[in-house]
């Protein structure tokens, strides 16, 4: 339901930012908690009919999903959606830079259809805020600016500018979910935790001339990884979503670099496993840092997403990870009972039910960071099933969890 005025200045749960996190959240709420009315407000227009939406959430990227997260879309009811526009991983390709050989991981290996699938942000965001538009207990304010946020008794009381003019909202609870910037965070006064890895992510999809057969691969490479994730709908595709790990202080030469020579550069560190790159869409950025919010609920507020923790794309787990934490949010409030929706021992016995699976997951992707660079093909095996985010059956499993850091919680369901 889109709301071009606020009719209303009293919400059950308002969601700040409809990006990824946000937008999923309040799927997930819509569906959990039916009783309840939940505003979303998001920066960005709405996508147009049929389009792919495009804002800096839902932009040229695209995001590797684990099985387990297939699952919880499924359950909400974008992944008959998001299915037309994903790509199957059928196996994982890993391999270093200046060793000869490589390893696979198959689908079959680890008796799943597929090892995961790749899909494009900007179809995640027009199916996410698609299907938002036809849920009754959903209003959804953008173009809208959330100015304020402060703490009232019983609540949080919320500005936000629209069309021009500002209108109060008071919510039972506020969920930030405003990015890794995320100005409310730092307007609550909450600290982060910070460590700059110094590093840029190069993103661009890339064509080739051979089909990449559902191959994602993984290389290694002295200046950090490089990962090609198949797109196009069927194992013949010739495109993939590069994700190249550059030190910082290279990365606005490849991206300032002529296309021929960007392509020249890529042919070169990663080889001619797809033929030859032919051509190389929008190239954008993302410079990488660990960031986790040293809180991440108050009465009556819950941090969320990239504002709760943003991880290394090498673990590839920022979205997974981020549902897993939408999925306990909600099922914590689904049994509220009488309570408030904004109690302080509600949001704590969330934070007590993901804090393995944050801790387990930040740690690892902060560990495979370190793993880069070892030579040893077990560790790439591992770097790699890390870098996709993937979430695979025992075997594997069991060897990320002995090179790594042992046991992560997963399976979390709504
Ligand atoms: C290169 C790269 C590759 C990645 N690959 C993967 C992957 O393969 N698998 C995976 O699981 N994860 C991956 N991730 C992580 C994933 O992209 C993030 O987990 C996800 O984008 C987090 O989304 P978010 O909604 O928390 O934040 P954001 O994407 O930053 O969205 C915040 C939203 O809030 C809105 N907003 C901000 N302030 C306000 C305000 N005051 N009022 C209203 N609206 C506001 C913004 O407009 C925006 O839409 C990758 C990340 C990067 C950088």
């Amino acid at each position: 339901m889109t709301d071009s005025n606020i009719h209303t200045n009293h919400t059950d749960i308002t969601i700040i930012g409809g990006g990824m996190v946000g937008a999923a959240l309040a799927a997930m709420l819509a569906k959990s908690l039916t009783d309840r009315q939940i505003t979303l407000i998001e920066a960005f227009p709405l996508p147009k009919a049929g389009k792919p939406l495009f804002q800096p959430s839902f932009d040229d990227r695209s995001t590797a999903i684990a099985s387990g997260s297939v699952d919880l879309l499924e359950h909400i009811g974008v992944w008959k959606t998001l299915a037309e526009h994903a790509t199957p991983i059928r196996q994982v390709h890993v391999s270093d830079r200046g060793h000869f050989g490589g390893s696979l991981i198959t689908s079959e290996e680890v008796n799943l259809d597929a090892v995961g699938y790749v899909v494009p942000n900007a179809w995640i965001g027009r199916a996410l805020l698609a299907h938002l538009q036809e849920q009754t207990n959903i209003t959804l304010l953008t173009p809208a600016k959330v100015e304020k946020l402060q703490l009232i008794p019983n609540g949080a009381e919320i500005s936000v500018s629209k069309d021009g003019e500002t209108s109060t909202l008071t919510t039972e609870l506020a969920v930030i979910a405003d990015g890794a910037d995320s100005p409310l965070r730092k307007g609550l006064g909450i600290d982060t935790q910070v460590d700059d890895y110094k590093q840029t992510a190069i993103i661009a999809n890339v064509r080739f001339d051979k089909p990449h057969q559902g191959t994602a691969y993984e290389r290694f490479t002295d200046e950090g990884p490089m990962a090609l994730l198949p797109l196009g709908l069927n194992d013949h595709g010739q495109e993939s979503a590069l994700v190249w790990t550059q030190p910082s202080h290279q990365a606005d030469e490849i991206l300032n670099m002529s296309d021929d020579a960007f392509l020249k550069q890529l042919q070169e560190r990663f080889g001619h496993r797809l033929g030859n790159f032919v051509q190389v869409g929008r190239r954008d950025s993302y410079p990488l840092q660990l960031i986790h919010a040293c809180e991440q609920v108050r009465t009556s507020i819950a941090i969320m997403g990239n504002a709760a923790h943003f991880l290394h794309p090498v673990a590839g787990q920022g979205f997974n990870l981020a549902l897993r934490d939408c999925a306990s949010l909600c099922s914590v409030l689904k049994q509220a009972g009488d309570k408030s929706l904004g109690s302080l021992a509600l949001l704590q016995d969330y934070i007590k039910s993901q804090t393995g699976d944050q801790q387990a997951t930040i740690g690892f992707s902060h560990v495979l960071t370190k793993l880069f660079s070892t030579d040893s093909l077990p560790s790439a095996a591992v770097r790699a099933l890390g870098f996709l985010g993937l979430e695979l059956v025992a075997p594997a499993k069991h060897l990320l969890a002995q090179q790594t850091m042992g046991k992560a919680t997963r399976g979390v369901k709504l």
